[in-house]
């Protein structure tokens, strides 16, 4: 089981989505320690646990608080998602009129 204490530098984007503990409804803030479920990626106080996932009875905890930030950053932006659909508009352009 891992134990996150979160930190309002390292866990800023965690901590502004202002989530709460689903069994107590309190505020999960920077100084609280946490437990993330790996199957839900629910994060609970770590009163709350208690040896296992209040809500789907999983063991299996992250040993970190995701990044979805960053994750939708790089899938917004990618490049190849833009220059792939041009490239192959230009491809069958040059098949039709050849
Ligand atoms: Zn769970």
């Amino acid at each position: 089981m891992h134990v996150i204490r979160l930190r309002s530098d390292a866990h800023r984007v965690f901590i502004g989505q202002r989530r709460k503990d689903p069994i107590t409804h309190e505020l999960l803030r920077a100084g609280d320690d946490i437990v993330i479920c790996s199957r839900e990626k629910i994060a609970f106080s770590v009163e709350s646990w208690n040896g296992a996932c209040p809500l789907c009875g999983n063991k299996r905890t992250l040993s970190s608080v995701p990044q979805q930030e960053k994750i939708k950053v790089i899938k917004r932006h990618h490049w190849f998602w833009y220059v792939t659909p041009i490239i192959i508009f230009i491809f069958l352009m040059i098949l039709s009129i050849s």
